[in-house]
């Protein structure tokens, strides 16, 4: 029994990728994205303005014989490009972080490096439940690459030398997440996922291993972001914003992550600003358009609306003066002094953060 409203759907969580520059954030989103869309659907991803989301029906392509997708309820993953580290403790949503889940890339070769622990010190500030992508598996000498298979076909391909040279590398980063204060161990052998961390050796490069990842994210949602997921998807919509741009015809926008609720165009909407918060209404949500229109179109498509959990660029007067990481909160039938306070308390405790940051 659940105490929600029928109005409550799940959402996607949202899930961002954390690491040490070149230990392959970029190329685990890019790997992500581009198997995804090589299995071929319409509709096998969409990409948001500063988000991917992949629906459960492409995870569970892509997974395979990991995943059977009648196990899970939540609509799939999304993912958020990653920001830097600063700008990533700054991504808050209602005191919390912004998202669900993390994932934290360490090379395998490298191990823990400075931004590694920048990383880990913001996930555990932040409480934010997270899984390790040990990437680049297949530069361990002697390697027998496995394309987009899963980890287990391709430690089975591996002669016994590569694979101990793989392990004495993997249980060094288990012996770091320790050293920081976390219980770790390959995903296969967690059985605790509250407890423990799972460590999935991958790489972006080959795919192998990208299967499990998606499985691990997945099943670490369902398992323990269920509740937090049940959003009114008629409610006020709410966001953060993870950029300010300059867009030719539109002048300032924020491209914005909403969490909650639903945002529709001529929505009144308070954004934290440089100096005070920023009341305003929406003139346009736009999102990105299709690839193969690109060329001969515009850029951005328009929106009538756009809920949660989606990366959505708005375009309203006055936005010149918003901040990355700040709220933005839909007035609709709230009185808008009580929406304005909630904007300024949650700016306040951004600022406490950034400064503990340094
Ligand atoms: P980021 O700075 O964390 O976003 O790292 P990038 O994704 O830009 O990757 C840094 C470099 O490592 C690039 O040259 C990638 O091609 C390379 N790289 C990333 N993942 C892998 C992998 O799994 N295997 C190999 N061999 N190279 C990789």
């Amino acid at each position: 029994m659940t105490d929600h409203t029928n109005a409550d759907t799940l959402r996607t969580p949202i899930v961002a990728v954390l690491g040490h520059v070149d230990h392959g954030k970029t190329s685990l989103l890019d790997t992500i994205r581009g198997s995804a869309v090589s299995e071929g659907e319409a509709g096998a991803i969409t990409q948001h303005i500063g988000a991917t989301d992949i629906p459960l029906d492409t995870i569970s392509e892509m997974a395979g014989e990991l995943i059977d997708p009648s196990d899970f309820d939540l609509p799939g993953l999304l993912f958020i490009d990653t920001p830097g580290h600063h700008s990533f403790s700054t991504l808050r949503a209602r005191g919390g972080a912004l998202a669900d889940i993390a994932v934290l890339v360490v090379d395998v070769n490298d191990g823990f490096q400075p931004q590694t622990e920048e990383a880990i010190d913001i996930l555990r500030r932040t409480g934010t439940p997270f899984v390790v992508a040990a990437n680049k598996v297949d530069t361990t000498p002697g390697w027998n690459p496995q394309d987009g298979q899963p980890i287990q076909r391709s430690l089975e391909a591996q002669s016994e030398r590569a694979e101990s040279m793989l392990n004495e590398n993997l249980y060094e980063i288990i012996g770091q997440l320790s050293d920081a204060g976390f219980s770790a161990d390959l995903y296969w052998r967690v059985q605790d996922f509250q407890k423990n961390i799972g460590v999935v050796p991958l790489s972006a490069l080959t795919g192998e291993g990208v299967p499990d990842l998606l499985t691990v994210l997945m099943g670490l949602s369902q398992r323990f972001m269920k509740e937090e997921m049940a959003i009114d998807v008629q409610g006020a919509g709410e966001g953060t914003v993870l950029e300010v741009k300059d867009e030719r015809g539109f002048g300032a926008t924020i491209d914005t992550v909403v969490y909650d609720g639903v945002i529709r165009n001529g929505d009144t909407i308070v954004v934290g600003g440089q100096n005070e918060p920023i009341v305003t209404e929406v003139r346009a949500l736009l999102r990105p358009r299709a690839l193969e229109e690109i060329r001969t179109e515009k850029k951005f498509e328009k929106v009538a609306e756009i809920g949660a959990a989606a990366g959505v660029k708005i375009a309203a007067p006055e936005l010149d003066q918003a901040m990355a990481g700040a709220p933005v909160r839909v007035v609709r039938d709230r009185p808008l002094e009580d929406v304005i306070a909630e904007v300024k308390a949650e700016l306040a405790e951004i600022e406490v953060d950034t400064a503990e940051d340094g």
